[in-house]
């Protein structure tokens, strides 16, 4: 289905001109991305690579690229070792991950803060900001490694790529400005629709035969976010994008459950925000070393697959991901198939009926350690 919003760049310079002006000059007074973002959740005809919208703050560069997307870099003389991305709103609606980013911002932008690493900042879907849905027409965080090639236009495939464009120059120019080691991360925020046992996890996208890195998890402790889930296979997901394309250490990173603007208690998110705070000023961490008693680790087991009309899925609504389930318990059936678990504590994570035909229905996953 085209969508409605797509507009000529004719028609964007139309809207934009002064109005753009203005707002760009309001943002570098008041420092609100949000205000900025939403505006012109389209983009603006002066975004790109090319066309420098850029000024200097506390010895850093801040350039905004795109609508949602801004970058910063240090001006100081040594070479950084350490390009981080920070993203939020790949779902519109998980709005206390578009306000820890906000905090950032506002914060370089006072001149509270000053930065020492390279630092993209990213809201990835100003349009389902806009209306408050998860999404418009498609579900951005399963567009990213070329996915978005294989679905009809609409904004969330054109935002996709441009997202893996922004990102891929990102790292990409981290190694050409650096003589030294560049180490990438990329921490991928979000909050979660269901309740959960846990209530922040992590997901660490699947590592292929590279150890998970222990010094990450003890981060991930370090914001708050001590359940881990280690991830079983490729996927269209932005923090997977940035971990197998560009060895970045990442993260898709569930903050609890999602709440409209002004509803979130932001205490709740104080050690992530002050974190990320001490990692892109290059403060010390102050991290504890790793240790399994410290964290609920889960490794998936796999997919309960909907593949026909007939599924039928035994989870209610209001059952919390990371719920387990005594052996043997039925979870779903389907034509000619059953799923009953099998080991002790076996539990869900992101159960959903209301898959087509051949989509996950539940992810299921059992505890683990690391050795
Ligand atoms: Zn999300």
């Amino acid at each position: 289905m085209q969508n409605d919003n797509t507009l000529t760049s004719q028609e964007l310079t139309d809207i934009n001109g002064d109005e753009f002006n203005q707002a760009y000059q309001q943002f570098l007074k008041a420092g609100d991305f949000i205000s900025l973002t939403r505006q012109f959740e389209l983009g603006f005809e002066q975004a790109g690579r090319d066309n420098q919208l850029s000024f200097s703050v506390n010895k850093a560069k801040v350039s905004l690229l795109d609508t949602g997307i801004l970058l910063v870099e240090p001006e100081n003389s040594t070479k950084p070792s350490k390009s981080i991305v920070i993203s939020s709103a790949i779902h519109g609606n998980e709005t206390a991950p578009i306000e820890i980013v906000q905090q950032l911002i506002s914060d370089i932008v006072a001149q509270k803060i000053q930065v020492k690493h390279r630092t993209l900042f990213i809201m990835g879907n100003p349009v389902a900001m806009n209306i408050a849905k998860r999404f418009q027409t498609e579900n951005l965080n399963r567009l990213f490694c070329g996915k978005h090639k294989d679905i009809s236009p609409c904004f969330e495939k054109d935002r996709a790529e441009k997202l893996e464009t922004y990102v891929s120059d990102f790292f990409n120019t981290g190694t050409d400005v650096s003589d030294s080691e560049v180490t990438n991360y990329h921490y991928d925020l979000h909050t979660a629709i269901r309740n959960s046992k846990h209530e922040k996890f992590a997901i660490y996208p699947y590592q292929g035969d590279k150890p998970w890195d222990k010094e990450q998890l003890s981060f991930m402790a370090g914001c708050g976010v001590n359940t881990i889930l280690f991830g079983h296979g490729a996927t269209g997901t932005f923090s997977y994008y940035s971990s197998a394309n560009f060895s970045a250490h990442a993260f898709t990173v569930e903050l609890g459950k999602v709440r409209a603007f002004g509803e979130n208690n932001m205490a709740n998110f104080a050690a992530m925000t002050e974190k990320l705070t001490a990692l892109i000023c290059d403060e010390d961490l102050l991290l504890k070393d790793f240790d399994n008693k410290d964290f609920n680790l889960y490794t998936a087991l796999g997919d309960i697959t909907k593949i026909s009309d007939n599924f039928k899925l035994f989870i209610g609504d209001d059952v919390s991901n990371f719920t387990d389930y005594p052996v043997d318990t039925l979870l779903s059936t389907d034509t000619e198939q059953e799923y009953r678990t099998t080991l002790a504590g076996e539990s869900i994570v992101f159960p959903n009926a209301k898959v087509g035909n051949g989509q996950r229905a539940v992810l299921m996953v059992v505890p683990t350690t690391l050795s």
